[in-house]
């Protein structure tokens, strides 16, 4: 595992590579990254500009607010950046299918992805469909850039790699990790404002202990996600996280 050839790598492609690691410089991700656990390479999409004004954007076809990434310019970027073929290569985009555990996971596990942040009104087609960008979102929300979502798909699988996390169990547990939101956590003192701990989790016996978190995560599941709750119920034979 020391290979620096196989190290998990994030290549991003921003307008704003200033911004990185920012975030994932510190705690977990920014001690696993200064390890060597992982490797992050931001790159300036603008130094594949090619016109005198170094532009990047233009006004949309066909009118329209804002402005649009240039297919172009973004194709050369993407090209420079990628090293050896089979990367996974994602566009951030609020139109992309939904960031879930079960893809954080298939991501870490891999090479480790090609991002693209978009900007503005977001890029040109062409370039989603030349390159095959695999378009995803972290919600149903619209940021004003990538970067920051991009930020997020990273800490999501970076805690994923071997070696980032303490206990190895810590990943396996937490919420849809069995297609579930976790159970609640308690941690001293034993009386908050009154509130004890519940008991059962002071009793020391283990199986009781499982069967209460179980329940408590079922409970918490079905009340905040019902979409959660019916496909963990419909197939609980399959992994549910999805
Ligand atoms: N006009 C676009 C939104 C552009 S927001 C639309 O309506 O779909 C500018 C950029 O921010 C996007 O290109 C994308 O890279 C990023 N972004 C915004 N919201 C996002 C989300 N929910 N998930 C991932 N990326 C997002």
């Amino acid at each position: 595992m020391t290979a620096n050839a196989t190290i998990w790598r994030a290549i991003v492609l921003t307008l704003f590579p200033e911004m990185f690691p920012g975030p994932l410089g510190v705690s977990l991700a920014g001690r696993a990254l200064a390890f060597g656990l992982w490797a992050l390479e931001a790159r300036d999409i603008r130094a594949s500009a090619t016109d005198r004004h170094r532009s990047v954007d233009d006004t949309p076809a066909g009118g329209g607010p804002g402005m649009v990434l240039r297919a172009d310019v973004l194709a050369a970027a993407i090209d420079a950046a990628e090293a050896a073929p089979g990367r996974p290569r994602l566009l951030m985009s609020p139109r992309g299918r939904p960031l879930t555990q079960s893809r954080v996971r298939e991501l870490a596990a891999g090479p480790g992805p090609l991002i693209v942040c978009g900007r503005f009104e977001g890029v040109d087609q062409r370039v989603i469909e030349a390159r095959q960008l695999e378009e995803v979102s972290i919600g149903d929300f619209v940021l004003s850039g990538g970067e920051i979502a991009a930020m997020a798909l990273i800490d999501a699988c970076v805690r994923l790699l071997p070696g980032v996390m303490g206990k190895a169990e810590s990943g396996a547990e937490e919420s849809f990790s069995d297609g579930l939101l976790e159970y609640p956590q308690y941690t001293r003192p034993q009386s908050f404002e009154g509130v004890p701990i519940p008991e059962i989790l002071l009793s020391g016996d283990h199986a009781k202990i499982a069967a209460w978190r179980k329940a408590e995560a079922e409970a918490l599941t079905r009340a905040r996600r019902p979409d959660l709750w019916a496909i963990s119920q419909k197939g609980s034979k399959n992994t549910t996280d999805g």
